[in-house]
């Protein structure tokens, strides 16, 4: 758990329900009720059709890293200093989206593209979890 790490904004609507579930949890992701597209990250509206409050399926948890970086120094923001370096990483689900994400629980240097992973979720504090991902 990082202490000063930014807290997500969680009091936009569409927000508000993939939080609540994090903390619980669970991995959600939009799912248009009009045209099925799936989305992350979250949305008041479908950005394929347009159509107002996309629904929800729970993810089973699984992906697959797509593409991903190493952080190695510290930005203006001195709370993720203690964990450098760590891997940011586009993690594509089988439900359809990529999600931008962490991967953890490994050497930033194991960390390859087609790397099969897990989510997990890191508590932030304030009753907030935040899902990242380790390899499988
Ligand atoms: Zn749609």
């Amino acid at each position: 758990m990082i202490d000063d790490r930014p807290l997500p904004d969680t009091k936009a609507e569409h927000d508000a329900t993939f939080w609540e579930a994090a903390a619980e949890d669970r991995l959600l992701v939009q799912e248009c009720g009009s045209c099925s597209h799936r989305q992350l990250y979250p949305g008041p509206v479908c950005r394929a059709c347009h159509a107002e409050a996309p629904g929800w399926i729970e993810a089973e948890g699984t992906g697959e890293v797509h593409s991903y970086t190493v952080i190695r120094r510290a930005t203006e923001h001195r709370a993720f200093e203690p964990v450098i370096p760590y891997v940011v990483a586009s993690v594509e689900l089988p439900e359809g989206p990529r999600m931008l994400t962490n991967v953890v629980g490994c050497d930033v240097e194991d960390v390859e593209v087609g790397m099969s992973v897990v989510v997990e979720f890191e508590p932030l504090g304030a009753g907030l979890a935040i899902p990242v991902f380790r390899p499988r």
